[in-house]
Protein backbone atom coordinates (compact mmCIF):
# COMPACT_ATOMS: atom_id res chain seq x y z
CA UNK A 1 0.00 0.00 0.00
CA UNK A 2 2.60 2.72 1.00
CA UNK A 3 4.71 2.77 -2.04
CA UNK A 4 2.18 2.65 -4.24
CA UNK A 5 0.61 5.74 -1.96
CA UNK A 6 3.71 7.21 -1.90
CA UNK A 7 4.90 7.07 -5.39
CA UNK A 8 1.15 8.46 -6.62
CA UNK A 9 2.33 11.26 -3.76
CA UNK A 10 5.78 12.22 -5.47
CA UNK A 11 4.12 12.00 -8.48
CA UNK A 12 1.19 14.77 -8.07
CA UNK A 13 3.54 16.67 -6.69
CA UNK A 14 6.26 16.89 -9.59
CA UNK A 15 3.28 17.26 -11.91
CA UNK A 16 2.22 20.12 -9.57
CA UNK A 17 6.13 21.80 -9.68
CA UNK A 18 5.98 21.55 -13.39
CA UNK A 19 3.17 22.82 -14.17
CA UNK A 20 3.51 25.80 -11.85
CA UNK A 21 7.09 26.33 -13.68
CA UNK A 22 5.02 26.92 -17.18
CA UNK A 23 2.40 28.87 -15.33
CA UNK A 24 -0.32 25.92 -16.03
CA UNK A 25 -3.00 25.48 -12.91
CA UNK A 26 -2.03 21.74 -11.89
CA UNK A 27 -5.70 20.92 -12.28
CA UNK A 28 -5.33 20.84 -15.67
CA UNK A 29 -3.17 17.64 -15.67
CA UNK A 30 -4.84 14.51 -15.49
CA UNK A 31 -2.11 11.36 -14.05
CA UNK A 32 -3.63 8.23 -16.23
CA UNK A 33 -2.27 5.49 -14.01
CA UNK A 34 -0.87 2.62 -16.73
CA UNK A 35 -1.56 -0.53 -14.97
CA UNK A 36 -0.73 -3.27 -18.06
CA UNK A 37 0.92 -6.16 -16.98
CA UNK A 38 0.44 -4.75 -13.08
CA UNK A 39 -0.30 -7.86 -10.75
CA UNK A 40 -3.90 -7.86 -9.26
CA UNK A 41 -2.91 -6.68 -5.69
CA UNK A 42 -1.39 -3.43 -6.65
CA UNK A 43 -4.49 -2.58 -8.47
CA UNK A 44 -6.18 -3.16 -5.46
CA UNK A 45 -3.71 -0.83 -3.63
CA UNK A 46 -4.14 1.64 -6.66
CA UNK A 47 -7.73 2.14 -6.03
CA UNK A 48 -7.88 1.94 -2.44
CA UNK A 49 -5.61 5.36 -3.06
CA UNK A 50 -8.38 6.64 -4.71
CA UNK A 51 -7.13 6.54 -8.23
CA UNK A 52 -9.66 6.10 -10.29
CA UNK A 53 -8.11 7.01 -14.02
CA UNK A 54 -6.24 3.91 -15.43
CA UNK A 55 -4.65 3.37 -19.48
CA UNK A 56 -4.24 -0.09 -20.70
CA UNK A 57 -2.64 -0.84 -24.06
CA UNK A 58 -4.60 -3.66 -25.04
CA UNK A 59 -8.00 -4.42 -24.97
CA UNK A 60 -8.40 -8.45 -24.40
CA UNK A 61 -6.02 -7.70 -20.97
CA UNK A 62 -8.15 -4.70 -20.11
CA UNK A 63 -11.55 -6.71 -20.40
CA UNK A 64 -9.73 -9.25 -17.88
CA UNK A 65 -8.75 -6.40 -15.51
CA UNK A 66 -11.20 -4.55 -15.30
CA UNK A 67 -14.49 -5.72 -16.68
CA UNK A 68 -15.78 -7.09 -13.05
CA UNK A 69 -14.23 -4.15 -11.24
CA UNK A 70 -16.31 -1.49 -13.66
CA UNK A 71 -19.41 -2.75 -12.25
CA UNK A 72 -18.31 -2.28 -8.37
CA UNK A 73 -16.51 1.00 -9.07
CA UNK A 74 -18.82 3.60 -11.03
CA UNK A 75 -16.38 6.56 -11.14
CA UNK A 76 -13.45 4.57 -12.46
CA UNK A 77 -12.18 5.68 -16.00
CA UNK A 78 -10.24 3.76 -18.84
CA UNK A 79 -8.39 4.79 -21.46
CA UNK A 80 -7.57 2.93 -24.32
CA UNK A 81 -3.52 3.73 -24.88
CA UNK A 82 -2.34 0.93 -27.24
CA UNK A 83 -3.51 0.14 -31.21
CA UNK A 84 -6.51 -0.53 -31.88
CA UNK A 85 -7.88 -3.55 -34.33
CA UNK A 86 -10.98 -2.94 -36.02
CA UNK A 87 -11.96 -6.47 -35.02
CA UNK A 88 -11.76 -5.28 -31.12
CA UNK A 89 -14.13 -2.23 -31.41
CA UNK A 90 -16.91 -3.81 -30.01
CA UNK A 91 -15.32 -4.74 -26.97
CA UNK A 92 -13.28 -1.47 -26.36
CA UNK A 93 -16.18 0.43 -27.38
CA UNK A 94 -18.02 -1.35 -24.47
CA UNK A 95 -15.06 -1.41 -22.04
CA UNK A 96 -13.18 2.13 -22.47
CA UNK A 97 -14.42 5.66 -21.54
CA UNK A 98 -11.59 7.20 -24.18
CA UNK A 99 -9.90 5.40 -26.96
CA UNK A 100 -6.80 7.73 -27.60
CA UNK A 101 -5.61 6.06 -30.52
CA UNK A 102 -7.72 6.59 -33.13
CA UNK A 103 -4.76 6.95 -36.19
CA UNK A 104 -6.48 5.56 -39.73
CA UNK A 105 -10.34 6.07 -41.46
CA UNK A 106 -10.98 2.38 -41.32
CA UNK A 107 -10.55 2.65 -37.61
CA UNK A 108 -12.39 5.89 -37.16
CA UNK A 109 -15.36 4.28 -39.61
CA UNK A 110 -15.62 1.46 -37.50
CA UNK A 111 -15.17 3.26 -33.67
CA UNK A 112 -18.17 5.53 -35.22
CA UNK A 113 -20.56 2.64 -36.22
CA UNK A 114 -20.32 0.61 -33.24
CA UNK A 115 -20.33 4.11 -30.97
CA UNK A 116 -23.87 4.59 -32.69
CA UNK A 117 -24.83 0.97 -32.34
CA UNK A 118 -23.88 1.03 -28.49
CA UNK A 119 -25.40 4.20 -28.17
CA UNK A 120 -22.03 5.01 -26.12
CA UNK A 121 -19.98 8.08 -27.85
CA UNK A 122 -16.71 7.92 -26.66
CA UNK A 123 -14.08 11.01 -26.65
CA UNK A 124 -11.20 10.13 -28.61
CA UNK A 125 -7.81 11.35 -29.56
CA UNK A 126 -5.97 10.79 -32.54
CA UNK A 127 -2.32 9.43 -32.44
CA UNK A 128 0.36 10.97 -33.98
CA UNK A 129 3.39 9.30 -34.74
CA UNK A 130 5.78 12.64 -34.25
CA UNK A 131 8.95 10.46 -35.21
CA UNK A 132 7.28 9.33 -38.62
CA UNK A 133 8.54 6.25 -37.26
CA UNK A 134 8.43 3.24 -39.52
CA UNK A 135 7.37 0.29 -36.76
CA UNK A 136 5.13 2.85 -34.61
CA UNK A 137 1.42 3.39 -35.24
CA UNK A 138 0.13 6.45 -35.37
CA UNK A 139 -0.75 9.40 -38.52
CA UNK A 140 1.51 11.40 -39.51
CA UNK A 141 1.90 15.02 -38.88
CA UNK A 142 1.80 15.65 -42.32
CA UNK A 143 -1.89 12.74 -42.75
CA UNK A 144 -3.47 14.78 -39.79
CA UNK A 145 -5.84 17.63 -41.20
CA UNK A 146 -7.08 14.68 -43.44
CA UNK A 147 -8.05 12.01 -40.80
CA UNK A 148 -9.23 14.93 -38.51
CA UNK A 149 -11.66 16.37 -41.15
CA UNK A 150 -12.71 12.68 -41.47
CA UNK A 151 -13.35 12.20 -38.24
CA UNK A 152 -15.14 15.24 -37.40
CA UNK A 153 -17.44 15.86 -40.98
CA UNK A 154 -18.12 12.14 -42.19
CA UNK A 155 -17.77 10.35 -38.98
CA UNK A 156 -18.97 12.42 -36.35
CA UNK A 157 -16.19 11.39 -33.90
CA UNK A 158 -15.74 13.59 -30.90
CA UNK A 159 -11.87 14.42 -31.14
CA UNK A 160 -10.48 16.14 -28.23
CA UNK A 161 -6.80 16.18 -28.34
CA UNK A 162 -3.68 14.23 -29.36
CA UNK A 163 -1.56 11.75 -28.42
CA UNK A 164 2.02 10.16 -28.85
CA UNK A 165 5.09 8.35 -27.97
CA UNK A 166 7.94 9.72 -29.00
CA UNK A 167 10.85 7.46 -30.42
CA UNK A 168 13.03 6.41 -27.76
CA UNK A 169 16.66 7.46 -28.83
CA UNK A 170 15.62 11.16 -29.17
CA UNK A 171 15.19 13.75 -26.67
CA UNK A 172 11.21 14.12 -25.81
CA UNK A 173 10.69 17.43 -25.69
CA UNK A 174 10.58 18.55 -29.56
CA UNK A 175 7.98 15.80 -29.93
CA UNK A 176 5.89 17.02 -26.87
CA UNK A 177 6.18 20.68 -28.80
CA UNK A 178 5.09 19.56 -32.04
CA UNK A 179 2.51 17.64 -30.80
CA UNK A 180 1.11 20.90 -28.68
CA UNK A 181 1.70 22.91 -32.06
CA UNK A 182 -0.58 20.82 -34.24
CA UNK A 183 -3.46 20.75 -31.07
CA UNK A 184 -3.27 24.09 -31.08
CA UNK A 185 -3.31 24.69 -34.63
CA UNK A 186 -6.68 22.24 -34.64
CA UNK A 187 -8.90 23.79 -31.51
CA UNK A 188 -8.05 20.21 -29.92
CA UNK A 189 -8.05 20.82 -25.94
CA UNK A 190 -6.37 17.92 -25.08
CA UNK A 191 -2.67 16.63 -24.84
CA UNK A 192 -1.74 12.98 -24.10
CA UNK A 193 2.11 12.79 -23.80
CA UNK A 194 4.75 12.17 -21.35
CA UNK A 195 5.55 8.65 -19.26
CA UNK A 196 7.63 7.69 -16.35
CA UNK A 197 11.18 8.97 -17.53
CA UNK A 198 9.65 12.44 -19.01
CA UNK A 199 6.11 13.65 -17.62
CA UNK A 200 7.96 16.39 -16.44
CA UNK A 201 8.92 18.08 -19.69
CA UNK A 202 5.15 16.85 -20.82
CA UNK A 203 3.50 18.95 -18.48
CA UNK A 204 5.85 22.18 -18.99
CA UNK A 205 4.90 21.73 -22.78
CA UNK A 206 1.49 21.52 -22.39
CA UNK A 207 0.23 18.01 -21.33
CA UNK A 208 -3.41 17.45 -19.54
CA UNK A 209 -2.84 13.72 -19.51
CA UNK A 210 0.24 12.08 -18.81
CA UNK A 211 0.46 8.39 -18.84
CA UNK A 212 2.47 6.45 -15.91
CA UNK A 213 3.03 3.01 -15.25
CA UNK A 214 5.98 2.11 -13.60
CA UNK A 215 6.47 5.07 -11.61
CA UNK A 216 3.12 4.93 -10.45
CA UNK A 217 2.95 1.12 -9.86
CA UNK A 218 6.73 -0.06 -9.42
CA UNK A 219 8.76 -2.46 -12.42
CA UNK A 220 6.52 -4.59 -14.26
CA UNK A 221 9.06 -7.53 -14.29
CA UNK A 222 7.16 -9.67 -11.68
C1 LIG B 1 3.32 1.36 -21.17
C2 LIG B 1 2.90 2.67 -21.68
C3 LIG B 1 3.05 3.84 -20.91
C4 LIG B 1 3.68 3.87 -19.53
O1 LIG B 1 5.05 3.62 -19.59
P1 LIG B 1 5.99 3.84 -18.33
O2 LIG B 1 7.32 4.08 -18.90
O3 LIG B 1 5.91 2.58 -17.53
O4 LIG B 1 5.47 5.00 -17.55
C5 LIG B 1 2.59 5.04 -21.46
N1 LIG B 1 2.03 5.10 -22.68
C6 LIG B 1 1.87 4.00 -23.44
C7 LIG B 1 1.25 4.14 -24.79
C8 LIG B 1 2.30 2.75 -22.98
O5 LIG B 1 2.14 1.67 -23.76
Amino acid sequence: MTQIADNKAALEKKIEVAAHEAGRDPESVRLVAVSKVQPDERIETALATGQRLFGENRVQEALERWSVRRETCPDLRLHLIGPLQTNKVKEAVALFDCIETVDRPKLAAALAQEMERQGRGLPCFIQVNTGEEEQKSGVTPAGLPDLLRACREEYGIDIRGLMCIPPQDEPPAMHFALLAKLAARHDLPDLSMGMSHDFETAVRLGATFVRVGTAFFGSRVS
